[in-house]
């Protein structure tokens, strides 16, 4: 066994780290008996070494050596032979599928001599000419950095000199002026002529895949799709076989079932007399797969075998590349299949269905994100609507957004704020800032395997593809719609990508089937159902509690609905925004103690309702509530605004004293870091009665159920706590309280009193804080903020763009939990608070409580619930259940 190099026969799929995907499923391929060109594949680790050192580490070469040398016999020809050449493909792998993100170069092996030779063994001078002319191609622009207008234009030229539309019409001869054009160009560029020698070719092109790891593109791709950095891709050398030897060959791509909709069927394209290149870049438009039964039908049986067996081997979807030379059925790719979110629940309760995989394992295969965007909006159904065209269904979601016309302008109109949808005639690795900036994506040639539509697919955007109605005019920024209107740059358009419609105009968007199932609504969706059928699974599975962030009566029902088991964080300082604002204004303008008594009174039955309302929406289960936390900025005006109306009025003489007392306490109140100022606690204790106010809203509120026969549970929870002795001083004050309450309405009433945790001290001294508290509930958001040092409003704005170019930060830390910092925080306190009070209840209420990657660390560090954002609630159930199963 060599130390970088492995012979597809030595593999398996199993050793995607080491043999990337490619080269682990070739592998496969090739132990089940699969017809596969034989090969070997460069290890990841020998990239690595290489992008580390910038040379090809030691020993590197010799095993090239002895495994080309080994291919050349199995093939009885020689690499670049004169007289018989074999020729290779060199393509990457990464252990994660990267589609079209890195580089890869075929015929490797032709020059000068080699060529004359595939001529006459081929018998067909017109395609080793062409042959050569793509590797002078595809090697002056992947492995010399030849821009590649220069051939393109080239081809261009030549064609409207022949008077000729399309590539395939040009004759040998022509074919024959563009190779040596073409090894001018690369020698102009490059100041050295094309390496005729085809192990130098080898080499090059070898090294020319491992640096394409390193690509803006690529590495744009894997920060979109999370995908390590510093993982390195392998390198396939791979004997050619050739799908463009006339009509009896051809490429085609296919899925063994809708990687859109999950329906069981083939699906696929196919493109007669050509490589597998000219298929995934659309270039030519292709068939759909099922039309191969007609041009070869023992190719189409045997193809149609080998993705029942590759189905039932990988007990999955998969995708398959393939290629006919002259009549021969050859495998060139397979890999478990990028799909739809819809696809990946339908295809995973499918396959429970035909005992192909068991309920925990579909749990596994759909993630939380998945399940998300499920629940993302869709076009509202009317029958009245006419599309303006319709093109091929690639990914799923409505999306609604401006028209533009490339990459660069979708990136520059985003980030003014714009909503835009990138229509393309067809989409190259090139156009991935624009993808990632699109809210969708529309395509006129391609289809469902063409580069937009996996792409979209893989990183859930809306995609329709193939439209072939659609003519776009660059010049004139607009695209032409046969037997339609014309749309301009910058007007609005609507694309449904579960139906491949394009609307005009903005359409209305309304719930998904799958919210609309979760919500109790009737749906005839075998998605929707599969949801709920794996969501009920999930239940049984997980262990972690799952609350919701609730704030009104009516998200604590849908919440309920959702299946919530309780609210984990009622803020009741959002029960005072709008127009009960001048209330809070009343309390901390206050001059004196009976101003503010008087204050109170007011705000005393309006919470008292607002609590009633909430217990009654949960009746049964716990809610959360917690004392106000309100930094003080959000409810009074901001200082400059009020100081300039205030000289206005003066200066017209307008007599406003309440104007001038509001100044004159905004200006004594003002912070310059509001959100480390006078809030949460600090404000409770400062500001006599409020927390009292409130804690006796709360136990009236729970006393009015008692008495209609409901069973109320309300919990008191004190915010941004620092100090053990904050805490108790505010709990006692809170039982007292309470206990009045009981004693004036003559019921029982136990509340518990618990406090966030959300400031670092709080952690540390978790184990003191513990001892007045009945719960913990990890406020992560302000965590995060004050661990840090990022103020939450503005950072992910601000500069963080620039941390996650330069790879200081892979994933903003108030999306997914920081679990090096803030998550040892949360570890500390959560052992600490144990090891005071081993029962004590532990939660997470921060936005991450209701994040797929953070959910699994809080079921790693054992808490008891996490709190959510009603519409991650369903999301939150179904990745506690998938965390357990990770853990076993
Ligand atoms: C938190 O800080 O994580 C939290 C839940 O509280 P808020 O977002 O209201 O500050
Ligand atoms: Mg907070």
């Amino acid at each position: 066994m060599g130390t970088f190099v492995f012979d597809f026969a030595q593999g398996s799929k199993e050793q995607k780290d080491l043999l990337g995907g490619k080269g682990a499923n070739l592998a496969e391929m090739t132990r089940l008996g699969l017809p596969v060109p034989p090969g070997f594949t460069i290890s990841t680790d020998a990239c690595r070494a290489y992008l580390e050192h910038g040379s090809e580490p030691v020993g590197l070469e010799a095993e090239v050596d002895a495994h080309l040398w080994a291919l050349e016999r199995r093939m009885g020809r020689r690499l670049g032979d004169p007289k018989d050449p074999l020729l290779v493909s060199v393509r990457s792998g990464a252990k994660f599928s990267m589609p079209g993100m890195m580089e890869t170069v075929l015929d490797v092996g032709l020059n000068d001599h080699s060529v004359v030779g595939l001529a006459e063994q081929s018998g067909d001078e017109r395609f080793a000419t062409d042959s050569y002319r793509r590797l002078l191609q595809m090697f002056g622009s992947t492995v010399l950095g030849v821009p590649s207008d220069r051939f393109e234009e080239r081809i261009e030229a030549l064609k409207a000199d022949r008077g000729v539309a399309s590539d395939a019409e040009l004759v040998t001869a022509d074919l024959g002026v563009l190779v040596g054009e073409f090894k001018a160009i690369i020698e102009d560029h490059t100041g050295d002529p094309f390496p005729q020698a085809p192990r130098d070719q080898l080499r090059l092109a070898i090294h020319a895949v491992f640096d394409s790891w390193n690509t803006p593109r690529a590495a744009l791709y894997r920060r979109q799709e999370r995908i390590p950095e510093d993982l390195g891709t392998a390198v396939n050398v791979q004997a050619m076989v050739f799908g463009n030897r006339g009509e009896a060959s051809g490429s085609g791509v296919c899925f063994t079932r809708d990687p859109a909709t999950g329906a069981t069927g083939v699906y696929g394209d196919y493109l007669a007399n050509a490589q597998g290149e000219d298929v995934v870049a659309g270039i030519r438009n292709t068939v759909p797969l099922a039309d191969l039964a007609g041009i070869d039908r023992a190719s189409y049986d045997e193809l149609r075998l080998i993705m029942s067996v590759l189905e039932h081997h990988y007990r999955d979807m998969c995708d398959l590349e393939f290629t006919i030379e002259d009549g021969h059925l050859w495998m060139l790719q397979t890999r478990v299949g990028k799909r739809t979110p819809q696809a990946a629940v339908r295809i995973a309760v499918d396959m429970v269905d035909e005992e192909l995989i068991d309920l925990d394992e579909a749990l596994s295969r759909v993630t939380g994100h998945q399940l998300a965007s499920l629940m993302f909006p869709r076009f509202e159904p009317d029958r009245s609507r006419r599309p303006v065209t319709t093109g091929m269904n690639a990914s799923p979601g409505a999306a609604v957004g401006r028209v533009v016309l490339d990459s660069e302008t979708a990136v520059e109109w985003a980030e003014r704020g714009e909503e835009v949808i990138l229509v393309r005639k067809e989409t190259a690795p090139d156009d991935l800032p624009g993808m990632v900036a699109a809210r969708g994506i529309l395509t006129a040639r391609g289809g469902k395997t063409s580069h937009a539509a996996v792409v979209a697919r893989g990183m859930g955007r809306t995609c329709v593809c193939g439209a072939e109605a659609i003519t776009i005019d660059l010049d004139q920024r607009r695209f032409r719609i046969r037997g339609g209107p014309e749309v301009a740059e910058g007007d609005v358009v609507s694309i449904d990508g579960g139906t491949g419609e394009v609307f005009l105009g903005e359409v209305p968007v309304g719930h998904s089937d799958v919210v609309r199932y979760l919500e109790g609504e009737h749906v005839d969706d075998p998605v929707a159902a599969g949801v709920g059928r794996l969501l009920k699974h999930a239940d049984a599975l997980r262990r972690l509690g799952v609350r919701a962030n609730a704030d009104t009566p009516e998200d604590a029902a849908r919440a309920r609905r959702f299946g919530a088991g309780g609210v984990g964080l009622c803020r009741t300082e959002h029960m005072f925004l709008g127009e009960r604002r001048e209330l809070v204004e009343d309390l901390v303008v206050a001059r004196d103690a009976d101003e503010q008594a008087a204050a109170l009174r007011k705000l005393l039955p309006l919470q008292r309702q607002d609590f009633s309302d909430i217990l009654a929406a949960m009746d049964g289960l716990p809610v959360t509530i917690r004392l106000i936390d309100p930094p003080l900025h959000e409810f009074l005006p901001d200082l400059t605004d009020l100081a300039v109306r205030v000289a206005i009025e003066d200066e017209r003489r307008v007599d406003d004293p309440h104007g001038h007392e509001l100044l004159v306490a905004v200006r004594r109140l003002h912070e310059q870091n509001p959100m480390l100022g006078l809030r949460g606690v600090r404000l409770g204790i400062v500001v006599p009665g409020l927390f009292a106010m409130q804690a006796r809203a709360v136990a009236e509120a729970a006393a009015d159920r008692i008495d209609l026969g409901d069973d109320p549970r309300p919990e008191l929870m004190v915010p941004l706590v620092a100090s053990e002795r904050e805490l108790r001083m505010v709990r006692d004050q809170l039982e007292e309280v309470v206990a009045a309450v009981a004693v004036e309405r003559g019921v029982e009433l136990s509340i518990p009193v618990g406090t966030m945790i959300e400031l670092p001290r709080a952690a540390v001294t978790a184990d003191r804080i513990a001892e007045n508290a009945d719960f913990f509930s990890f406020g992560t958001n302000d965590l995060t903020q004050t661990t840090w040092g990022f103020s939450r409003d503005d950072v992910e704005a601000e500069f963080f763009p620039t941390y996650r170019d330069r790879g200081i930060l892979p994933i903003s830390p108030f999306e997914s939990i920081d679990v090096q910092g803030v998550g040892e925080l949360v570890r500390l306190a959560t052992r600490l608070g144990r090891d005071t009070k081993p029962n004590l209840h532990l939660g997470v209420c921060g936005e991450h409580g209701g994040d797929p990657e953070s959910i699994h660390f809080f079921e790693e560090i054992a808490l008891d619930y996490v709190s959510c954002s009603p519409f991650r609630v369903p999301v939150a159930r179904w990745e506690a259940a998938r965390a357990v199963l990770a853990r076993r």
